[in-house]
């Protein structure tokens, strides 16, 4: 893509209004738009950016045998009633509205309700047992505080995935190894050494006195866990009492007490909610049973928000290839033909292989191009100037380093073809 055709415009300052660090960079850079507190829209950097997230965890889920769908934002009433999460007092974060008949819906903020409710039309017998469904969907919650930027909004991407199993077993296989895809979706996103599974609360609706959380150490996080660096586990400081921790094989002395941020979580709701929303099915012996049900959802904006600021350095953003927008930031300095001619070329040959260049092609100063591809985070920056092409080829440059070198069309090229899975 160039430059001058990107709908885009970075800014030197953010945004008075905005006090997180994730907001003000992404804002500043161009990803973001704020459209009230906790109301963010995505530009088409940060959509790429989504879009990248969401595609480690599709194919990651998709392996573990899940069917993508996608639920409505328009809720009924009925359905929260029965399982008692309607009223405010029992969840304090719903949005309500009315049709114009007067009847009262809700604006989802989750969907465990509804989609197990559909699911008492698609489950009738164990042939039709497992099944396991998600979605990427906007989650509507009426945040009381919304001081961190998209790490913490009033309307986010939320990947939720809902699994219905036929025995207590079944499930806990799958929710198993749902823990290690987790740890896998993390680490390709480039938090593998900062996200720990962490023992969090089950609550009496649920089918297991915990559930799982997966909470990336950081300094702007809203919550705080008691971390074992060498078994890679926590513990929620909502639920941490030493005796739970000597009981979870845990060595108290040695738990480090850390601000992290929740960036998935998974639940089992064993029969319980099955029971509340009438989802069975016949057994082969004929007998009616609950479906064992369990729910796992991921922040996919949140984590843009925590990658943002676990990575981003004073000159601004800095993307782990996995989700970058592009992976090169190609600028040509100067106004000679020759250079623009070189730079033309090398754009046209670098993405006829499949590498995803931002070409800046405007008439600005190297100075402003060189800040712009800090800021927005490129993993690679590519300058062709009158020197460089004296020098023979074009300055190669990574965002996080701060060497550079020369080399010539067929070096880029095979150097960044090679490192495109990095
Ligand atoms: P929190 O404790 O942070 O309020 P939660 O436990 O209510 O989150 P879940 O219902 O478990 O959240 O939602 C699944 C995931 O969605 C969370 O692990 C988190 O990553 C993300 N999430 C929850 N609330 C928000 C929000 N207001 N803004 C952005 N992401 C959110
Ligand atoms: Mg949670």
């Amino acid at each position: 893509m160039k430059r001058s055709e990107l709908f885009i415009k970075t800014r030197r300052e953010a945004p008075a209004d905005e006090e997180s660090k994730n907001a003000q960079l992404l804002i500043r850079a161009g990803f973001i738009h704020k459209d009230a507190a906790g109301v963010y829209a995505l530009l088409p950097l940060g959509l790429k950016v989504v879009e990248n997230i969401k595609k480690v965890i599709r194919d990651e889920v998709n392996n573990a045998g899940g069917n993508e769908l996608l639920m409505t934002s328009l809720q009924r009433k009925e359905l929260w009633q029965h399982t008692d999460r309607w009223d405010d007092k029992k969840v304090d974060i719903w949005f309500k509205s009315r049709l114009q008949s007067g009847q009262e819906v809700g604006l989802a903020w989750s969907h465990e309700e509804p989609i197990t409710d559909m699911m008492r039309e698609f489950i009738a017998s164990y042939r039709d047992l497992p099944a396991y469904v998600y979605q990427f969907q906007t989650k509507l919650r009426n945040e009381l505080r919304a001081k961190s930027g998209i790490m913490r909004a009033r309307e986010f991407i939320m990947k939720d995935l809902y699994s219905y199993s036929r025995t207590e077993e079944e499930h806990q296989k799958f929710y198993e190894a749902m823990k290690e895809i987790y740890l896998r979706i993390f680490d390709q996103v480039g938090l593998g050494d900062s996200t720990f599974e962490t023992m969090a609360a089950g609550g009496p609706f649920t089918g297991s006195s915990f559930s799982h959380e997966f909470q990336t150490v950081t300094e702007n996080g809203e919550d705080t866990i008691y971390l074992d660096r060498d078994r890679k586990k926590a513990i929620n400081e909502e639920i941490y009492t030493e005796e739970l921790a000597k009981n979870s094989g845990f060595d108290p002395g040695r738990m480090e007490k850390v601000q992290a941020s929740e960036v998935g979580n998974i639940f089992s709701f064993g029969n319980h909610k099955s029971e509340q929303l009438g989802l069975f099915f016949s057994e082969e012996d004929g007998s009616q049973k609950p479906v064992v049900l369990g729910s796992y959802g991921i922040g996919v904006t949140r984590l843009m928000g925590v990658i943002t600021e676990h990575f981003a350095d004073e000159k601004g953003l800095a993307w782990p290839q996995s989700v970058a927008p592009f992976k090169v930031y190609l600028a040509s300095v100067g106004e000679e033909e020759q250079v623009r001619r070189a730079a033309g070329n090398l754009y046209d040959q670098l993405t006829d292989k499949g590498v995803a260049v931002l070409y800046d092609d405007r008439d600005a100063r190297p100075g402003e191009k060189f800040a712009d591809a800090d800021l927005m985070g490129i993993p690679y920056r590519v300058v062709v100037s009158a020197k460089s092409l004296e020098a023979g080829g074009s300055e190669l440059k990574k965002r996080t380093a701060t060497d550079i070198i020369i080399v010539d069309d067929n070096q880029l090229a095979e150097s960044l073809t090679s490192s495109l899975h990095e």
